[in-house]
């Protein structure tokens, strides 16, 4: 079984004790490809480092995120632009809104994320997005936006079916986590009104750890949780859901 994680921040302090063995683990699990997000300038530099030890596995993104955005942003920028003209990266990401933590950035997220769409296109990549308690906001963007060919995930999905439906009529497809494996998680209503070829999975490691090891760290192995629980919500088999969303991220991502 081949396995895809489409979004796992695997370069950041919670592995540098066992980055190796963590990643040994996935690969054994049969997660043959990891996709990872920057955050921002403290990032970018661990993300390549790791990119380049797993060159074969691990895939990395170039963006700035939602929350560190702040009145430095044009800088944080300047230094995403340079990466993706000097680089290789698969997607732009991850960006976005979030209107979680702090509302005082607000405009200036907004300003960041119109601008990093733009630069997915013009690189022809497909972007990465973080949305919380923003997905009005967040949607509009990118419909307004208005860029021919732009595609991408809405990471860690937990919205409607309405809100999925918004997300696919644009082209986009949905990231689905661990959310899917919690109790009031939701997702066990939403998805089986959504076609599985609008998925891929991820981790968000080391966040949003699914059940049973909600409130750990999570790693790119437990992938194979979401696939399982994933399944029985379609009511098919973990196989089935890995080969359909492992092709999903190899269309989106051209690897
Ligand atoms: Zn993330």
């Amino acid at each position: 079984m081949e396995l895809t994680d489409t979004h796992c921040h695997l370069f950041l302090p919670e592995f540098d004790a066992d980055r190796e063995t963590v990643v040994d683990q996935a690969l054994n699990a049969g997660v043959t490809r990891m996709f990872l997000p920057n955050v921002d300038s403290t990032t970018s530099a661990r993300l390549l480092e790791t990119a380049n030890r797993w060159p074969d596995n691990c895939f990395p993104m170039m963006g700035l995120h939602p929350t560190s955005v702040n009145g430095e942003f044009e800088n944080e920028l300047a230094m995403v632009e340079n990466h993706l003209n000097k680089g290789t990266f698969y997607a732009v990401g991850e960006i976005g809104l979030d209107l979680y933590w702090d509302k005082t950035w607000f405009e200036q997220q907004k300003e960041a994320f119109k601008i990093q769409l733009e630069w997915a296109h013009t690189h022809q990549l497909p972007v990465v997005i973080h949305v919380r308690n923003s997905f009005p906001e967040t949607i509009s963007l990118v419909q307004k936006s208005a860029l021919a060919g732009l595609r991408g995930i809405f990471h860690c999905f937990t919205g409607s079916v309405n809100d999925a439906k918004m997300i696919t009529d644009l082209g986009f497809i949905l990231g689905i986590g661990g959310v899917s494996t919690f109790k009031n998680g939701g997702l066990d209503r939403v998805l089986p009104s959504i076609d599985p070829s609008f998925l891929v999975l991820e981790t968000d490691s080391p966040y949003l750890a699914p059940v049973p090891y909600r409130g750990k760290r999570n790693e790119p192995q437990y992938i194979t949780l979401i696939a399982q629980q994933v399944a029985r919500i379609y009511g098919t088999t973990a196989e089935r859901i890995a080969e359909l969303t492992t092709n999903n991220a190899k269309q989106l991502f051209g690897v």
